[in-house]
């Protein structure tokens, strides 16, 4: 009877309708299911955050409508914190926006640039919101294709000149989400002078700088000469300090660009709870040394699943950064049909790499977001069946 948008039925198509009922299917029957598929941490947040969020919403001054820029001591946690993790100076009241987590603002900062039918340059695979938020604000999305030839780093040079001409913004995420990649000095220069050249905004999607291993640091494209004019970045505290669930943010650069987005936030939401802000607060300025012990978690659990897997004769990529393991698929299978496989066989839940989009098929994403007992225990099976 009601007929959906034409935005509403360009979005990309939800692939795991089948997966999702066949391990339905599986727990229902009871069977002991290895859920590899989340990116989602499976350790709790620290105590000393929900005791701050437990202390501020006892507070009746935190029960009304927040302020829709974020509360001033909340800003200046996050201008302390890029301070001392990358030495970049941020102007607190102008060049950072508190955010309802960051898939918020990523999703609704094409409204902003875009006018119909203007590109926003995509890579592929990626988080779904950057196709999603383009298509919603009537753009289109332009495929770079992310290839283990090229280190999973778009070409910027095969962009077409009608694409760059088009193109307002361009969506980039190292560490990155599904492949587990990390991008080079020498590409961020790149990407800069990339951007200005076409006068194209870059949205740097930070949501893993904290989860790296063997002694990486990811870097801020702010850090890089130039990026000031023409970046935003977003970040979340959701993988960093544990909090997926409590939904908070921020995004931080140009404050041009900055004030852009808290205008469509100001017709859309009315702030984050301010309980959860003090909360946010505490976890951007309380101890750090737990991460480190939780990166220790991560990297211990990543050595376990490659090396198991390349024992196999498997491809799975050893990332110096986030909590997933990209694998090309050891089989003439494609993504879908290869994860239910491993479901139905196996009970283990994976991810087929064609839900980031076609350039991830071929490969299956595996999530290290559960104990080392569980992945030696998927191993065994995986070894059966293989
Ligand atoms: C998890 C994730 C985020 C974080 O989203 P929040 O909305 O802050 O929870 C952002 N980008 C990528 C690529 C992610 O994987």
């Amino acid at each position: 009877m009601f007929k959906l948008s034409k935005k509403v039925q360009a979005l990309p198509p939800y692939l795991f309708l089948e997966i999702d009922k066949a391990k339905r299917q599986a727990r229902h029957e009871g069977r002991d299911i290895i859920d590899l598929g989340i990116g989602d941490p499976d350790q709790p947040t620290a105590k000393f955050i929900i005791e701050a969020l437990y202390r501020a919403s006892q507070d009746s001054a935190n029960h009304r409508y927040a302020l829709d820029q974020g509360m001033p001591v909340l800003r200046r946690a996050i201008q302390g914190w890029y301070k001392r993790r990358f030495n970049v100076d941020l102007n607190s009241d102008t060049e950072i926006l508190p955010l309802i987590g960051s898939k918020e603002g990523i999703a609704h900062f094409p409204l902003a640039f875009l006018n119909h039918g203007d590109i926003s340059l995509v890579p592929d695979p990626c988080y779904p919101p950057y196709k999603g938020g383009t298509i919603l604000a009537a753009g289109r999305p332009y495929i770079m294709p992310l290839l283990e030839s090229n280190h999973f780093l778009p070409d910027l040079e095969k962009v077409t000149l009608s694409a760059r001409k088009k193109a307002k913004v361009i969506f980039i995420n190292y560490p990155n989400n599904p492949t587990s990649a990390c991008a080079s000095d020498d590409f961020y220069r790149q990407l800069i002078e990339f951007s200005v050249r076409n006068k194209i905004i870059i949205i740097s999607d930070l949501a893993y700088s904290e989860m790296a291993y063997d002694g990486y640091k990811p870097r801020s494209l702010l850090e890089f000469s130039g990026a000031r004019e023409i970046v935003v970045e977003f970040h979340s505290l959701s993988k960093t300090y544990n909090m997926t669930g409590w939904r908070i943010g921020w995004a931080s650069g140009n404050s041009q660009l900055i004030s852009a987005l808290a205008k469509v936030k100001s017709n859309i939401d009315s702030g984050i709870f301010s309980a959860i802000q003090l909360a946010g607060v505490a976890a951007i300025d309380g101890p750090q040394d737990y991460l480190k012990s939780m990166c220790e978690i991560y990297q211990e659990r990543r050595d376990i699943l490659v090396d198991g897997l390349c024992a196999l004769g498997w491809n799975a990529i050893r990332s110096k950064a986030t909590f997933y393991v990209w694998i090309k698929i050891p089989t003439k299978s494609d993504s879908i049909k290869f994860a239910a496989r491993l479901l139905k066989e196996s009970d283990i839940v994976v991810t087929p790499g064609v839900g980031f989009g076609k350039y991830g098929e071929g490969y299956i994403r595996m999530a290290l977001t559960v104990s080392k007992e569980r992945i030696k225990e998927a191993l065994e099976r995986i070894k059966k069946i293989f």
